[in-house]
């Protein structure tokens, strides 16, 4: 599981590793967008939750997680991202997930606040194959279009800046606690994240051996 602050790289990192290691990459927020932009039941369900500015209840995550883990790519392995986010979460996710499917292992992506904050606001998703870009730090060829598919780029409703100084008081509450939880069942791995995305990936291919 990757775990960090929005914006420490997990998502760009989590696809990256996924793709060299062939193991599933399991972003619980991408499956969350397109289940409620497909308009499946799931979807439909998670969505009254989002607009009424709500967290997507622990049991529908979960059950989400438990289907995903049960395809066939991802039988042998899996990267989860973007959850747990709280204790509640991770105590839930524990005890759904046992014996060979269990975490191994929970890397933290340490990154300053301060770079936090420039990496969120200058970050734009692909809206057409999930790809993710920045302004200054991973530009597009073409602004505003994907290099990798040609998909427009969007600003994600919360990556604008009104929404991020709530992410990450949101993170400093609820998520890092977390720390604490898995460095107490020693599965916890830091790795510094403030360096470029070439260097992070490959101390993670190290970490992930
Ligand atoms: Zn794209």
């Amino acid at each position: 599981m990757f775990l960090g602050a929005p914006g420490a790289g997990k998502g760009t990192q989590a696809k990256r590793v996924a793709e060299a290691a062939s193991v599933a990459h399991i972003s619980t927020g991408d499956m969350l967008r397109q289940e409620v932009s497909a308009g499946t039941p799931l979807g439909l369900e998670a969505k009254t939750f989002m607009d009424a500015g709500k967290l997507v209840p622990d049991e529908v995550i979960i059950g989400m997680v438990r289907a995903r883990i049960q395809q066939p790519d991802a039988r042998s392995a899996w990267i989860l991202d973007g959850f747990p986010r709280t204790l509640p979460q991770a105590e839930a996710l524990d005890r759904n997930l046992s014996g060979s499917a269990a975490l191994s292992h929970v890397i933290y992506f340490a990154v300053p606040e301060s770079v936090l904050i420039g990496r969120l606001s200058g970050r734009r998703t692909c809206s057409k194959c999930g790809a993710i870009w920045h302004v200054e730090h991973q530009p597009t060829k073409t602004p505003g279009i994907c290099d990798q598919c040609g998909g427009a780029l969007v600003q994600r409703s919360d990556d604008r800046p009104e929404a991020i100084g709530k992410r990450l008081e949101v993170y400093r509450s609820q998520t890092s606690p977390l720390l604490a939880y898995y460095r107490d069942r020693r599965i916890l791995r830091e790795i510094d994240a403030n360096r470029s995305p070439d260097v992070v990936y490959k101390e993670l291919l190290k970490l992930m051996q």
